[in-house]
């Protein structure tokens, strides 16, 4: 591993530096990486992300573009239903630790099909096939608190922040991350991509 220090800003900076990135890319002056040819050489001695965000696979929500995020900015973990696994742990950990990135942040989005398929479980008992509904399965528990009675996609909005915040528990249950937020270098924040409006609303503590 190559001896880079980790990026010098705090984990409020590093945050304020996604809200920026994301407003950019919604007043369509979003740069794009993929232009960023210079930038792979830069990095060669290793690598400075400032932030490390859980996210969905969906095609729709990829963080680079939302957050107008070049090379070297974003540790990114991509899972349908950014949920939460011992291999995902064990990425978080290893950016944690060895990048030392100030911040991080689990991201949801707006009709999440995991979501959406983890309550139709819930509420009528549809099966999915076996490896997704076990993915589903880790879904459920944080969805203890939503309701059958809101509309469908009223309950599919709350769900979808009750996934970030359960993904979000799961990681504070760890005695490392409890220690870590306490130090007060680090921060981890949940948050909410709008599909219609290119929006990551940011979930209150
Ligand atoms: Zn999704």
């Amino acid at each position: 591993m190559a001896n880079v220090p980790a990026t010098d800003l705090s984990a409020d900076e590093a945050l304020q530096r996604l809200i920026e990135g994301n407003e950019r890319f919604m007043r369509g002056e979003g740069r794009s990486p993929f232009l960023g040819r210079r930038a792979l050489t830069d990095l060669l001695e290793g690598q400075q992300p400032f932030a490390t965000i859980l996210g969905c696979s969906d095609s729709r929500v990829p963080p680079e573009i939302i957050f107008d995020a070049d090379f070297g900015d974003l540790f990114i973990v991509r899972v349908a239903g950014n949920i939460m696994s011992p291999e995902i742990m064990g990425t978080l950990q290893y950016a944690g630790t060895y990048l030392h990135t100030p911040l991080f942040v689990v991201l949801g989005h707006e009709h999440c099909g995991a979501v959406r398929a983890a309550l139709e479980t819930k509420f009528h008992g549809t099966e999915k096939r076996e490896r997704v509904q076990s993915l589903l399965q880790m879904i459920l528990p944080g969805l203890a608190g939503v309701g059958p009675g809101l509309l469908p996609e009223g309950a599919l909005r709350r769900a979808v922040d009750a996934n970030v915040r359960w993904s979000m528990d799961q990681v504070l249950e760890t005695p490392e991350a409890q220690a870590r937020v306490a130090e007060g270098r680090y921060r981890l924040v949940g948050a909410v991509y709008e599909l219609a409006t290119g929006r990551v609303r940011f979930l209150e503590d």
